[in-house]
């Protein structure tokens, strides 16, 4: 068998569980959590597999290919791929979209060793919402990578993922009932000033929000619980505000702006001080690289004193210059100067 045959293999492989687990998520919830796990293992090692086939292979396990199209080796581990994906991938894992997978994990060795099934109809039907809430979110992180940093590895089921995306969306009755219960919870937090928008992931309006500006803040949905990194800014162009979430790409409502990391790090430098900063000869309002994402130039330095990668919305706070290309960084810079940083190869050491 080719390599060709065994990746469109895993990833309809990947596919099958996934429409198990969403034909199950009402009648059979335990099994639905255990074909979903399946499903999301299978698409991470997909995505190792497009790199190379042996990165599938748990860590010092002789790779054997005959083995491998037989299906007898042991395969990474999540945080084995985690890792892979960040360190020889290059295209890693946000620490979100990690954290829920992990917590998918967890619920499918829950649902093997102790599921009970609850005793009245009532707990019943919570425990059900519970894992429904949890599987949209893991969807939506999932689905994120398949269709936006994963796009060309799977662009060819592209239409299969979406048609999974909208029968996930028929569940939205059961979020509706939890959403109906918030009602007052909403108006509350609405009376003392939280900003309620509506979530990406499950599409209902009780989303929470600060109201500050220029800072990366934490927002959650009430009704699927969803958590991520929040920034507003106000829009260069109309002054109204503009959010981002997870990422440093959007549009302004009003006026359309549209935005991406090059711009927000412009935004939220503070152009002021930087100014004046540099007029001074203080040049730490330069932008930086950051080591969590590999982003080149996506670290602003904020009014507040905080660095913000506009990629990966993680917040530093200082920079460290590489010794040998002089770019702020947000990694350890101690090798730097021999060893150099994401974005340089530092010396030559074979010429020396
Ligand atoms: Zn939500
Ligand atoms: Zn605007
Ligand atoms: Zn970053
Ligand atoms: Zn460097």
């Amino acid at each position: 068998m080719d390599k060709k045959t065994m990746f469109d293999r895993l990833v309809e492989n990947a596919l099958d569980f996934l429409e198990k687990a969403i034909d199950e998520l009402n009648e059979h919830p335990k099994y639905s959590v255990i074909h979903f796990h399946a499903s999301l293992e299978l698409f991470i090692k997909a995505r190792l597999m497009e790199e190379h086939w042996t990165l599938v292979i748990a860590k010092g396990k002789e790779p054997d290919w005959d083995k491998f199209v037989a299906g007898d080796f042991k395969s990474v581990s999540l945080d084995e791929a985690a890792s892979r994906l960040d360190k020889v991938v290059r295209s890693g894992l946000s620490k979100r979209a990690l954290e829920e997978f992990q917590g998918v994990a967890k619920d499918r060795n829950k649902m093997i060793h102790f599921f009970h099934k609850a005793h009245s109809p009532d707990a019943d039907s919570k425990q059900k919402q519970e894992i429904i809430k949890k599987q949209l979110t893991a969807w939506y992180f999932l689905h994120t990578l398949l269709r936006e940093q994963w796009k060309n590895t799977f662009a060819p089921w592209s239409d299969r993922i979406s048609d999974i995306d909208k029968s996930l969306r028929k569940f939205h009755e059961f979020l509706k009932i939890i959403f109906d219960n918030l009602k007052d919870e909403i108006k509350n937090q609405k009376r003392v000033g939280i900003l309620i928008r509506k979530c990406p992931s499950c599409g209902f309006k009780a989303k929470k929000h600060s109201k500050d500006k220029d800072t990366v803040y934490k927002s959650e949905c009430m009704v699927c619980n969803l958590k991520n990194s929040c920034l507003q800014i106000e829009c260069e162009d109309c002054d109204s505000h503009v959010f981002f979430e997870d990422e440093g790409f959007s549009v302004c409502k009003s006026c359309k702006k549209k935005y991406e990391p090059d711009d927000l790090v412009k935004v939220l430098i503070d152009a002021g001080a930087a100014y004046t900063a540099t007029k001074d000869g203080d040049d730490s309002y330069d932008e930086g690289n950051c080591d969590y994402c590999d982003g080149y130039h996506t670290v602003a330095r904020t009014e507040n004193n905080e660095y913000i990668c506009t990629s990966c919305f993680e917040v530093f706070e200082f920079l460290e210059r590489c010794g040998w290309c002089n770019d702020p960084n947000t990694g350890d810079m101690e090798a730097s100067s021999w060893a150099g940083c994401n974005f340089c190869s530092g010396k030559d050491l074979d010429r020396d």
